[in-house]
């Protein structure tokens, strides 16, 4: 009796847990795209402005870190990359960084990037065009004001965006970059698998689409013990890993 109200208990977590997760993120590059435009046809026609990939030329490579700050996992992910003396990207949320200034204060001091992740975290092809610059608007102002400036880099969450609103971006000056390389992380993977999802994917000029931050629940930890072997793995194979903004030669801020 005790254990099978036990197992109904742990089968309502589970459940709410997942849905949770689902509610935070979903697979981005696996679902149709709600404008109907593939990615890769939306980066040839805004060609520098909406961006998965840098020149093929050269070995640089871009990790990159969504939805921080999160106090659980990116603290963490950045004592690995101090520690492999290395800078990486990290798209912040408003919301989360008003929560955690010193956060945010630190990824700058240590010389990584930031770029917008948007206020709340909204699916923004799912937002008329106002509601989305509400979104980059009420982001850029929190994040002004603890580092001092307006970031240059949008990710949209879930890397959904309509044609239209990367015209505005166009227009505002800020380059919008998705990826081209998928850990999964946020599927709470391994570390072996996130391991290998970047490593049998990446190539030169990749950018590489990582979390620092998740939802309720959400165990990160298969990122944060994988890093320093996609790091190693990187550098073996003659890869390096710099900023996005290093990766496209453009500046952070806008
Ligand atoms: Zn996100």
């Amino acid at each position: 009796m005790r254990k099978r109200r036990y197992g109904k208990a742990v089968m309502v977590l589970m459940i709410g847990t997942i849905t949770l997760l689902s509610l935070w993120t979903n697979s981005s590059d696996a679902v149709a795209k709600p404008s109907g435009v593939k990615w890769s046809e939306l980066e040839r026609r805004y060609e520098g402005v909406f961006v998965l990939s840098a020149s093929r030329g050269s070995r640089k490579v871009a990790l990159t870190f969504d939805d921080v700050p999160d106090p659980r996992f990116t603290p963490q992910v950045l004592n690995v990359l101090k520690r492999k003396k290395i800078h990486a990207t990290f798209f912040v949320v408003g919301t989360r960084s008003s929560k955690h200034p010193d956060l945010l204060r630190r990824i700058h001091r240590e010389g990584h990037n930031i770029g917008n992740h948007s206020y709340s975290h909204p699916d923004f092809s799912k937002l008329p065009l106002v509601k989305m610059q509400e979104q980059i608007g009420r982001a850029e102002a929190v994040i002004e004001g603890i580092v001092g400036f307006n970031p240059k880099l949008v990710r949209p969450p879930y890397g959904e965006i309509l044609p239209r609103q990367l015209e505005w971006a166009k227009k505002k000056n800020y380059t919008v970059v998705n990826w081209d390389v998928d850990s999964s992380d946020w599927r709470q993977l391994s570390a072996e698998q996130v391991f290998r999802n970047v490593t049998r994917a990446v190539r030169p000029g990749s950018v590489v689409l990582m979390h620092a931050g998740g939802g309720q629940g959400q165990n990160l930890l298969g990122t944060v013990n994988a890093l320093p072997r996609i790091i190693d793995w990187l550098r073996l194979h003659d890869y390096e890993p710099v900023t996005l903004t290093e990766l496209l030669a453009i500046p952070e801020k806008r």
